[in-house]
């Protein structure tokens, strides 16, 4: 685990160290706090996202480093189920939509457009259309409806042994082939539907410092007592 920590962001951050966590060094939180981390399960944390493209945009970070959701067993999948609805329910009290997605790597040749090497899962809350990005997202890669996108990302990597696109918007679940994805490709599709600034999909260059500082602030205002 130290190891790993000290080369993947994704461990560093949710062990909550300092070698690598981006919480720390973009002066998001103060060191050792440990108060980006929202929630948190037996087998996943959850915390803002970094260049966030909209007020409320959190990551599911599996404690485990493995590259996606296709790869968690069977008790990994269950927690996972109900944190995501918890934070689903979260998300959408404000009647906004709830968007969830996963460029879900297969292994490190075949990344299916992911930007980090560890398992995230995106969900975001937006008062857009979630229409329009299933449609512009499909421009790219071929979309599927599914009954379950955690299945279906399962048996991608498990069975078929390749990467995926998994989505949900507002209870329709898609998964398509994201084989050919360039890094970050759903994000440029994002932040197009979102209306954000030109290059705004780019989170090294827009890290969004307030934006995520909101979210932890907002966080514990709501959730005084850990
Ligand atoms: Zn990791
Ligand atoms: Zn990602």
């Amino acid at each position: 685990m130290s190891a790993l920590a000290d080369i993947c962001t994704f461990c560093c951050e949710v062990s909550g160290g300092t070698s690598s966590n981006l919480f720390y060094d973009l002066g998001i939180s103060p060191e050792d706090s440990r108060d980006y981390i929202l929630d948190e399960t037996p087998h996943f944390v959850i915390f803002p996202c970094i260049g966030a493209l909209v007020p409320d945009y959190v990551l599911i970070v599996s404690k485990r480093h493995t590259l996606s959701a296709g790869w968690f067993n069977d008790e990994e999948q269950a927690d996972l189920r109900q944190l995501i609805d918890r934070w689903t329910g979260r998300l959408g009290s404000a009647g906004n939509s709830v968007v969830l997605f996963e460029h879900g790597s297969y292994d490190f040749r075949d990344k299916g457009g992911a930007c980090y090497d560890h398992a995230h899962i995106h969900l975001i809350a937006a008062d857009a259309q979630p229409e329009a990005f299933v449609k512009s997202v499909a421009e790219d890669v071929v979309l599927h409806r599914c009954d379950d996108w955690l299945s279906a990302a399962v048996d991608s990597v498990q069975r078929q042994e390749r990467s995926y696109l998994a989505m949900r918007t507002d209870g329709h679940d898609y998964i398509g082939n994201s084989r050919q994805a360039r890094s970050q490709f759903f994000r440029r599709h994002l932040a197009a539907w979102l209306g954000a600034e030109p290059g705004g999909w780019d989170w090294l260059v827009y890290p969004e410092i307030e934006r995520v500082q909101g979210m932890i602030k907002r966080h514990w205002d709501m959730n005084p007592v850990r």
